[in-house]
């Protein structure tokens, strides 16, 4: 069966049904709607908001033609998946959906003239305007790490060409050889992600070059699942990965990129491969188009994502202060389909109902060894605090890890389906 925006209208739940397919006078003012950047947010909002009708005309501005997903990028590092089989095109939104997808970067803003200008030359106005930028990397914090660093010791926290060349330095690298993964700071995108990708690396180096070595330099004294992780490392590769807290090195101090020297105030690593994955803020055109405060985060209303500093814009995804939510693809998602509902709400002259907002996680320790988490949200006091946690346990059967961890491998596909069509 072929979608239509009619037959796909009432997705959503009851509470959301309402607003969805309630079609007013308001829905027929011909609202267009702009949002900014195709990531897992962006994609979402856009999706759900066409897919509604609530707004004539929705247009998504996106540079890339194909997005590559972050998450699963650490098997692409292990070797178990191709980085084809991570990327995602437009054309299902555009041609299920009657999205207009136009493949260009947007400069500028203009709150005032409801305008969003394109690198390409062109202007677009809109009556609402979503930013789903992502994240950008504070170079600043770090001696000696910039932009052009990143060609030789890459961050890949951005999927893409930055992690085939983290992919082929692994390759390349001797057996015995040592990979740093320099953590950040909170908070930052995919909080359990440095620490998978030293497992998924850690039973590449098994398979392949058994006497390397991993050290994560962490720029903090505790993460995310810790026990689960330092439970998992001990089990499948022992010896192998170094944790590293910011309490015993005091972080990275510089780094020589040429020489591969990463220099913390008491050691001097001399490494053959290096993960830096620097500090992060909001997305650039966030901070450019005044979506971000001091923190480098975007403060929103988390009913409507509608930014507290730009009325008449809101923004979903990794760039927010999103209070206890992580930045992750599943909440970036969560919050999208919000902001979809609030916007159609809006423009339907609809009554929004509280949401609530989820995050489910994956965490891969080995290919038939994963946990999860399952999460929900709720908007307290302006922010967004956590109302109920499910996290797995260490010491659960084998079999229960062998069964999360297909069921990873299905939500991927399940997942990547709902935001591109
Ligand atoms: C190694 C790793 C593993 C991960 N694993 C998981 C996981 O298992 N589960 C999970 O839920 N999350 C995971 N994540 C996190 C997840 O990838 C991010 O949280 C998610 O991509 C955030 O979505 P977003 O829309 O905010 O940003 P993005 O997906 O980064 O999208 C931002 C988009 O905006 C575009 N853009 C930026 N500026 C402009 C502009 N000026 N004009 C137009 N377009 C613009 C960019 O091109 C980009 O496509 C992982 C991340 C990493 C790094």
């Amino acid at each position: 069966m072929t979608w239509t925006r009619r037959k796909f209208g009432c997705f959503a739940s009851a509470s959301c049904a309402a607003a969805f397919c309630a079609r007013t006078a308001r829905s027929q003012a011909r609202a267009r709607v702009v949002v900014v950047g195709g990531g897992i947010g962006g994609a979402t909002v856009a999706k759900y908001l066409a897919a509604s009708g609530a707004a004539s005309d929705v247009i998504l501005v996106e540079p890339k033609l194909r997005y590559t997903t972050c998450f699963f990028s650490n098997f692409y590092l292990a070797g178990l998946r191709s980085l084809e089989s991570l990327s995602h095109g437009y054309e299902r939104l555009a041609e299920l959906y009657g999205i207009n997808v136009i493949h260009d970067t947007v400069t500028a803003i203009d709150p005032v003239a409801k305008t969003v200008a394109l690198q390409g030359g062109g202007r677009l106005n809109y009556d609402r305007a979503v930013v789903a930028p992502g994240i950008a990397f504070n170079f600043d914090a770090i001696k000696g790490y910039n932009e052009d660093a990143t060609q030789v010791l890459p961050h890949a926290w951005n999927a893409g060409p930055q992690t085939k060349l983290l992919r082929q330095q692994l390759e390349s690298m001797e057996d015995g050889g040592v990979f740093l993964i320099a953590a950040p700071p909170d908070p930052f995108r995919c909080p359990p992600g440095p620490y998978e990708r030293a497992c998924l690396v850690a039973y590449y180096f098994k398979q392949f070059k058994p006497r390397a070595k991993i050290i994560i330099l962490d720029a903090k004294d505790t993460f995310f699942e810790q026990d689960l992780f330092q439970d998992a490392w001990t089990r499948h590769y022992p010896g192998m990965i170094e944790w590293l807290p910011v309490q015993f090195t005091g972080g990275v101090k510089s780094i020589d990129v040429k020489s591969r020297v990463i220099k913390t105030a008491g050691e001097t690593f001399n490494v053959s491969v290096a993960n830096i994955i620097p500090p992060q803020m909001a997305g650039e055109l966030a901070r450019r188009v005044g979506l971000a405060d001091q923190s480098g985060w975007c403060p929103i209303n988390p009913t409507t994502f509608e930014s507290r500093l730009q009325p008449g814009i809101h923004v979903v995804g990794d760039a927010i202060s999103g209070g206890e939510m992580p930045k992750s693809a599943f909440a970036s998602n969560s919050q999208a389909k919000v902001c979809a509902f609030a916007i159609a709400a809006e423009l339907t002259g609809v009554k929004q109902t509280t949401p609530h907002l989820f995050n489910t996680c994956f965490t891969v320790f080995a290919p038939n060894d994963a946990v999860s988490d399952a999460i929900n949200f709720t908007p307290v006091a302006g922010s967004i605090k956590i109302t109920d946690i499910f996290t797995s346990q260490v010491g659960e059967s084998p079999v229960l890890r062998r069964e999360v961890a297909r069921v990873a491998d299905g939500w991927y596909a399940a997942f990547t389906h709902d935001v591109f069509g």
